[in-house]
């Protein structure tokens, strides 16, 4: 990407969009577009169609979409699935129709079987039945790949995308009841402190297995696949860093200095038992994370305490 292009960047103003425009920003690029979904409704057609008319961006970091954790995901399965795919569908369609020169598509580890071998290569995609609880997410994200290979297929786009693992950072949704766990348990281990609780609650048995990935990292990931990434097949980006619910609990505990008890609420979904990535296929292209997990929480911890959350 020259450092003039003009760079689309849809979902700038969430977490991972946002964290894309941090790392293009750094590097001096400063033509770069985006906005809320108040101000662009992406699932409208037209009004995407007329946006693309209009601006004609050079690249597009595709990151717009409707996201939440598995009590979200499991509630809301008509919005997942309507929300994302007609985000995605409106925004590749019209890059096609207004020469985009390079599209990156974000999707998600959990469009992978549910009990795919682990680690998970980019191959075991629909080899097997999904986990139920973000089936509808899941659907959506492998339409979108499936639609930018068939797009480079037909029309001879350059359309790629990416699997990142679970992530967290800067701009993350604390919203008890729609957050992701690592944010949920950082506010609760928060709350549970400055409230002097003896416990706080853990959803599930503490026992499901999860890969954490900083999002300032991923950014980096997107950068390098954007310059560099030819490839139509898609490309894992993990850290390798698997930890159980539980021992996510503790490390939040370590953290936030809180030495309360952990109650583990089995009313609530485990999800998939484990979603560790092979990412191996990212790392030869010379990317790896530089954010540990426990570093990554302190820096997310501090930017909770900041304020600048959604919650
Ligand atoms: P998933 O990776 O799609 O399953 O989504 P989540 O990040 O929402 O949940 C990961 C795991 O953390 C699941 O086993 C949840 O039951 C567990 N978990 C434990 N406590 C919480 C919590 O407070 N919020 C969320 N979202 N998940 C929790």
């Amino acid at each position: 990407m020259e450092k003039n292009a003009k760079i689309y960047i849809a979902g700038m103003y969430g977490m991972v969009g946002s964290a894309i425009t941090r790392n293009l920003r750094a590097r001096g690029y400063s033509h770069l577009l985006g906005h809320s979904s108040k101000e662009l409704d992406l699932t409208n057609q037209k009004t995407v169609f007329d946006f693309f008319q209009k601006e004609k961006p050079d690249y597009v970091f595709l990151a717009a979409a409707r996201v939440g954790g598995i009590y979200a995901n499991n509630s809301y399965p008509a919005d997942f699935i309507y929300s994302n795919i007609c985000i995605q569908t409106n925004i590749i369609h019209s890059a096609y129709i207004f020469r985009v020169r390079k599209l990156l598509f974000l999707g998600s580890s959990c469009i992978y079987p549910k009990l795919a071998e682990q680690p998970m290569d980019e191959s075991c995609l629909l080899t097997g039945g999904l986990e139920p609880t973000n089936e509808s997410y899941a659907l959506a994200k492998i339409a979108g790949i499936k639609m930018c290979q068939a797009y480079n297929r037909q029309y001879h786009t350059s359309f790629i995308s990416c699997m990142p693992t679970n992530l967290y950072g800067p701009n993350d949704n604390y919203d008890l009841m729609n957050a992701h766990v690592l944010p949920a348990l950082i506010r609760k281990v928060h709350e549970a402190k400055v409230n002097s609780q003896p416990s706080f609650v853990v959803w599930g048995t503490g026992n499901p297995k999860r890969e954490f990935l900083y999002v300032d990292d991923l950014a980096e990931a997107c950068f390098v696949l954007m310059n560099e990434y030819l490839n139509d097949e898609t490309i894992n980006v993990g850290s390798g860093e698997e930890v159980s619910i539980k021992e996510l609990a503790q490390t939040i505990q370590e953290v936030v200095g809180y030495k309360g008890d952990l109650v583990f609420d089995t009313t609530k979904p485990d999800g998939t038992p484990r979603k560790l990535l092979n990412g191996s296929r990212m790392r030869t292209q010379g990317w790896a994370p530089k954010i540990t997990l426990k570093n990554g929480i302190e820096l997310a911890y501090k930017n909770f305490l900041e304020g600048k959350i959604r919650m």
